[in-house]
C-alpha cells in the first residue's frame, strides 16, 4: 500500500470523464498496437475510438525543439488509427495527439510505447534487437518447481549500490547491479555478491517500468519508490546511465537481467497497473478520454489506490493492455516473476488471465501481490483479487499481512508489539502463517489477529514476511514499541522474527538489508525520502555479521528441507501438528520422512516471552539440535532451554 506518496496537481480536467461502464467502444483484436518495427518499415497504430483526428509527430531528441515532421493518421478497423511508412526510422522519437470532441489534447508518448527518451516524454524507434547484451540469446532463467521454493529479496535498485559503503562504481544505476567482487570497507562482498552468498532465490526489484517522480533530465540526486506509472512497457531512465538515448536503459536493464541469471538468481518485477502516476494527463487519458479508469456514480475517478485514480482491469482493452505488457516483459526482458502493487483493485478473471499466460510462457514463473487496496473501488469486492478471496486466485500469491504483523506487531500502531517482541497474544496470528494461510485443525481462526477464516487454497498462495518497503523496518519497528528491550534483546527479537518467516509454510520474502538489521532511522514512509535514510549502509554487514551469517544459515536449511516447503494444504495438515507448548512458546513438529526430507520428523519452538523456558523433556526426546537460541548448534537435547525470543529448530535423522 502506498500512503499520500502522490499528491500531483494535475492541471483542470480536459475532458470530464465519460461515465462509460460498459464496452461502448470496439475492441481492438490485433496485437500490433504501438510501433512494429523492421529495418524497411515502421507502422504505427494507436487505439483511439472517439478521436475525430489524430497525428503522429517526429522529433531528433527526447525533450525540446520542434517536430521533424507531423504525419495524419488514417482511421483503421476496431477504433484504430495508424500508417505504415516505408524506410529505416531508427532513432527518431514520435508522439501522438488526437483530436477529441473538436478539441486536440497533448501530444503523448504512445502507451504501448517500448523505448522512451528522457522523463518518458517521446517514445523512440528502435531495433530492439540491437539492445540485446552479448550473448542474450543463451540467457538461461532459473527454475522453480514449486512457488514455495522461492525465497524472495525485495529490493530498490538505487539503494544497493548509492552508499559509498557499496564499494559499487555504478551507483545508483541497473548496471551497478551486474558488478561483482564488489567490497564495503571491511571486505565484505556487496551487492550482487551479497545475494548470492546470502543464497536467495528471487530479487524483487521495486519499480524499474518508466516512472514520473524523478526528473531523468536533472542529475542531481534524487530519490523515489517510482510508484507512479508514465510508460508501462518502458524502462525507468534514472536508472541508466544516461536518458538522451533511449535504447541504452533497455540494454542496462537486460545486463542487470543477464548478470543476475548467470548467479542463479530470478528476477521479479514489480508492476503497478492499478493506477497511473498523472491522470487527466496520462497518456491513456490523452487518447482516451476517461475509458481505462473507473468512476463513481458522479462521474469522478474513483480513488482505490489513495493516488487519484484507478484503472479498469474489467474493460476488455485495460486486461488487454496488462496481459500485452507483462508478456512483453517476460519475452523481451527474459523476466522471471511478478509482483502487483494493489492487485485488490483488479478483477480476479484479468488476475487468472495474466497469471495462465504466464505460466504458458514459462512455467517457471512467480506471481503475487498485494490483496488489498488503499480505498474503496466501485467494483465489488467479491469480484477483485482481494487476500479473502485468495483461493480463487490461481497461481497467484498474496502476502500475509496476518503473520507479518503477528510477528511484530501492527504497522498502523507505533507502539504495538507482535509474538516476536513480547505480545504472545499474537500466538494464533503465528500460527496462522506457519501453516501459510491455509486451513488447518489446530488453528483458532477467531484469534487470528485479520483473517477469521483460512483463505489460501495452498501454500502455494501465500506470501510469509515480516517486513517490506512499507512501513518501518522490522529493527525500526523493534526499537519503537519493544522499549524496555535492551538492544541484545531486540537483536534476538528479530532474529526470532526471521526464524519464523523461513521455517514458516508458504513462500518467503525478505526486505532488503532485514539480514544486517537495516534501519530507516524511523521513517515510517520513506518513498521520497534521501538516499540518507534508504540507501543501504554496507557497514552494517560488519556489525551484524552474525546476523547476516545466522539469516544465511536459515535459508540454507530452507532450501535444504523440503518439510518448510510443502505444496499443499493436505501435505500441512497431515503432517503439520502443533504440540503443547509452555505458554508463551509455539512449539509443532513436521513429519519429515512423509515429504522426502532428510529428516524424519522435526520439531521447531519460538519463545515469544522475554523470560527462559525448559523445553517438555518428553516431547523432544531423541532429537538433535539443529538451532538453539538463535543459532546454529549441533548436540543432543537434554534439559533445553530456550532463552526468551530463542528459536530451537530440533530432528530425527
Ligand atoms: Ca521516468
Amino acid at each position: 500500500m502506498k500512503k499520500n506518496f502522490l499528491l500531483l496537481l494535475t492541471i483542470a480536467a480536459l475532458t470530464m470523464p465519460t461515465k462509460a461502464q460498459k464496452e461502448i467502444y470496439p475492441t481492438y483484436v490485433g496485437s500490433d498496437l504501438g510501433l512494429t518495427f523492421t529495418p524497411t518499415t515502421s507502422s504505427f497504430k494507436i487505439w483511439a475510438p472517439t478521436a475525430t483526428k489524430a497525428q503522429l509527430k517526429f522529433y531528433r531528441q527526447p525533450i525540446g525543439g520542434t517536430p521533424t515532421r507531423t504525419i495524419d493518421l488514417k482511421q483503421s478497423k476496431q477504433g484504430t488509427w495508424a500508417i505504415t511508412l516505408q524506410g529505416n526510422y531508427e532513432g527518431v522519437y514520435y508522439t501522438f495527439c488526437i483530436q477529441h470532441e473538436e478539441k486536440w489534447l497533448n501530444e503523448v508518448a504512445d502507451p504501448y510505447a517500448k523505448a522512451v527518451g528522457t522523463n518518458g516524454k517521446r517514445a523512440m524507434v528502435l531495433d530492439l534487437k540491437k539492445t540485446n547484451p552479448i550473448g542474450w540469446e543463451k540467457d538461461q532463467q532459473p527454475k522453480l518447481k514449486n512457488a514455495t521454493d522461492a525465497i524472495i529479496y525485495e529490493l530498490h535498485i538505487r539503494d544497493a549500490s548509492i552508499a559509498p559503503s557499496s564499494g559499487i562504481a555504478n551507483k545508483g544505476k541497473y548496471i551497478g547491479l551486474t558488478e561483482t567482487g564488489t567490497k564495503n570497507p571491511a571486505g565484505l562482498t556487496t551487492g550482487l555478491d551479497h545475494l548470492t552468498e546470502l543464497g536467495v532465490t528471487h530479487i524483487h526489484l521495486l519499480p524499474f517500468f518508466d516512472y514520473n517522480s524523478v526528473d531523468e533530465s536533472n542529475t542531481a540526486p534524487q530519490y523515489n519508490w517510482g510508484y507512479d506509472p508514465v510508460n508501462y512497457n518502458a524502462p525507468e531512465g534514472s536508472y541508466a546511465t544516461t536518458t538522451a538515448d533511449g535504447a541504452v536503459r533497455i540494454k542496462e536493464l537486460k545486463e542487470l537481467v543477464q548478470a543476475f541469471h548467470k548467479k542463479g538468481l530470478a528476477l521479479v518485477m514489480d508492476v503497478v497497473y492499478n493506477h497511473t502516476g498523472i491522470t487527466d494527463e496520462s497518456n491513456f487519458n490523452q487518447l482516451v478520454p476517461g475509458y481505462y479508469y473507473r468512476h463513481t456514480a458522479d462521474g469522478k475517478y474513483s480513488n482505490a489506490t489513495a493516488c487519484n485514480n484507478e484503472t479498469a482491469s474489467e474493460k476488455a482493452m485495460m486486461r488487454k493492455f496488462m496481459l500485452e505488457s507483462v508478456l512483453y516483459w517476460a519475452k523481451e526482458y527474459h523476466i522471471d516473476g511478478f509482483r502487483f502493487d494493489l492487485m485488490g483493485v483488479h478483477d480476479i478473471e484479468t488476475m487468472n488471465l495474466i497469471s495462465a499466460a504466464l505460466h504458458k510462457l514459462n512455467p517457471n514463473m512467480l506471481i503475487y501481490g498485494e490483496g488489498w487496496t488503499a480505498g474503496a473501488s466501485p467494483l465489488p469486492d467479491s469480484v477483485r483479487a482481494l487476500k479473502q478471496n485468495a483461493a480463487k486466485l490461481k497461481g497467484i500469491a498474496v502476502f500475509s499481512d496476518d503473520i507479518r504483523d503477528g510477528i511484530k506487531g501492527s504497522v498502523f500502531e507505533a507502539a504495538d508489539r507482535g509474538f516476536a517482541s513480547g505480545d504472545t497474544s499474537k500466538i494464533e496470528s503465528i500460527k496462522f502463517g506457519i501453516v501459510a494461510a491455509t486451513e488447518h485443525p489446530q488453528v483458532n481462526y477467531k484469534k487470528v489477529n485479520y483473517s477469521k477464516k483460512p483463505y489460501a487454497a495452498s501454500p502455494q498462495n501465500t506470501i510469509i514476511y515480516a517486513e517490506c518497503h512499507d512501513n518501518n523496518t522490522l529493527w525500526d519497528k523493534l526499537a519503537i514499541s519493544a522499549l524496555k528491550a535492551t538492544v541484545a534483546e531486540r537483536i534476538e527479537m528479530h532474529k526470532l522474527a526471521l526464524s519464523i518467516v523461513l521455517t514458516s509454510q508458504g513462500i518467503s520474502f525478505l526486505h532488503a538489508g532485514t539480514e544486517m538489521l537495516r534501519s530507516k532511522y524511523g521513517i515510517e514512509n520513506s518513498y521520497n525520502q534521501p538516499d540518507s535514510i534508504n540507501a543501504i549502509n554496507w557497514n552494517l554487514k560488519t556489525h551484524y555479521i552474525a546476523v547476516f551469517t545466522y539469516v544465511q544459515q536459515l535459508i540454507q536449511l530452507r532450501k535444504a528441507h523440503p518439510a518448510f516447503r510443502m505444496t499443499s494444504t493436505a501435505q500441512i495438515q497431515t503432517n503439520l501438528k502443533f504440540l503443547n507448548a509452555p505458554a508463551g512458546m509455539i512449539g509443532y513438529s513436521i513429519n519429515g520422512a512423509a515429504v522426502k526430507d532428510p529428516w524424519k520428523q522435526i520439531q521447531v519452538w519460538f519463545n515469544g516471552t522475554s523470560k527462559s523456558i525448559i523445553l517438555p523433556a518428553g516431547l523432544i526426546k531423541g532429537y538433535k539440535t539443529v538451532v538453539v537460541n538463535n543459532e546454529f548448534v549441533k548436540g543432543g537435547v537434554e534439559n533445553l532451554l530456550v532463552n526468551g525470543y530463542g528459536c530451537v529448530v530440533l530432528y530425527k535423522d
